[in-house]
């Protein structure tokens, strides 16, 4: 590993070791990560990707970790941090390039503010760029499918353009071919009226504000809506909505989020999902299937 470290380091990249992978999750559960590696641009990002892939240790790319669960038992292996790659630019009338870690909110800001319309659905999502088309994030009917233009993925040593009609998205779901990493995308809007987008960002984060555990640390949805029921419909119905597990219980206010009184660990949360899923089964005969991600070391 210290010759791995080297390396990364010669390339420029910013290397923490051991690093709490609670401080970086939005849960704020989760073990130590071996190495925690961030890129400074993108030139450093690919350089490391291409190092890595042609080493043996285990690599895996995180966003702002906002939809990932990290094992206490933490990662072996390098997670790569694209908390570096924010740059975002007006590239025409209606379209917007930003790198992989890009914050969603921020090209929010910035497209009201050019009088662009079309992003207004991702106020109030904390991602990335790169974990947004990953998980075809969506909120107030609009998902980010609805406004790719053109995404730019690390594939086995080359960066391929994939023009939207190339990609195939589905419910917070995105089918890129296995082992891609997005580096780039461009978003398409349309020209738009600065004063509506602003009323309906903020109608948007009322309704979020009053209806989501926002000052509790929490992950989004844990699970996706069945295709019977929404999902916290399902989970209160079933007499969980705030039933709890060590220091980690599904929310009073909305019972599809778990939240975190400060002390669980990720046995806390993946016991509540197991709750909920074997709950589901027995009662209603529904398949609950979580929408966050869950990495690292499983055995804990
Ligand atoms: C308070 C709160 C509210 C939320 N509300 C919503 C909501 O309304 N709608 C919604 O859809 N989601 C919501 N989420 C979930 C989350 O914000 C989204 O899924 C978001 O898109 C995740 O982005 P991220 O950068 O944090 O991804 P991460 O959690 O860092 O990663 C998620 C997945 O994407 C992969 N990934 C990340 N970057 C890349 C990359 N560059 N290339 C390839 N793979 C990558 C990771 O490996 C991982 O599997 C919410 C979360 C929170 C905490």
């Amino acid at each position: 590993m210290n010759d791995l470290i080297m390396e990364i380091e010669t390339i420029g990249c910013t290397v923490s070791c051991l690093y709490p992978m609670k401080k970086y999750t939005w849960l704020r559960v989760g073990g130590l990560a071996d190495l925690v590696v961030q890129p400074n641009n993108s030139s450093e990002f690919l350089e490391l990707l291409n190092l890595l892939s042609s080493s043996n240790v285990p690599w895996v790319v995180l966003g702002e970790g906002s939809n990932t669960i990290v094992y206490d038992k933490g990662i072996s292996g390098v997670v790569i941090s694209t908390k570096k790659l924010k740059k975002i630019e007006i590239i025409d009338e209606t379209k917007v390039l930003a790198e992989s870690g890009a914050i969603l909110g921020t090209i929010l800001n910035k497209t009201i503010k050019a009088g662009l319309t079309g992003f207004e659905f991702a106020a109030g999502i904390p991602g990335t760029v790169g974990g947004g088309i990953f998980m075809n994030a969506g909120a107030n009917d609009g998902e980010i499918k609805d406004v790719v233009d053109t995404v730019w993925i690390w594939l086995r040593g080359e960066e391929i353009a994939l023009s939207r009609s190339e990609i195939k998205f589905e419910y917070r779901k995105s089918h890129l071919p296995e082992g891609s990493v997005i580096t780039k995308a461009i978003f398409k809007l349309e020209q738009g009226n600065s004063s509506e987008s602003v009323r309906s960002v903020k109608n948007y984060m009322t309704k979020r504000n009053l209806t989501q555990p926002i000052k509790m640390s929490n992950t989004g949805s844990i699970f996706k809506n069945p295709p019977q029921i929404a999902a916290g419909q399902l989970i209160e119905e079933l007499g969980l909505k705030g039933f709890g597990i060590g220091g980690a219980k599904f929310s009073d206010l909305h019972a599809n989020f778990i939240v975190n009184s400060g002390n669980a660990t990720a046995r806390d949360v993946l016991e509540l999902i197991e709750t909920a899923k074997r709950e589901a089964l027995l009662q209603r005969g529904i398949k609950l299937e979580t929408e966050v991600r869950v990495i690292g070391n499983e055995n804990n």
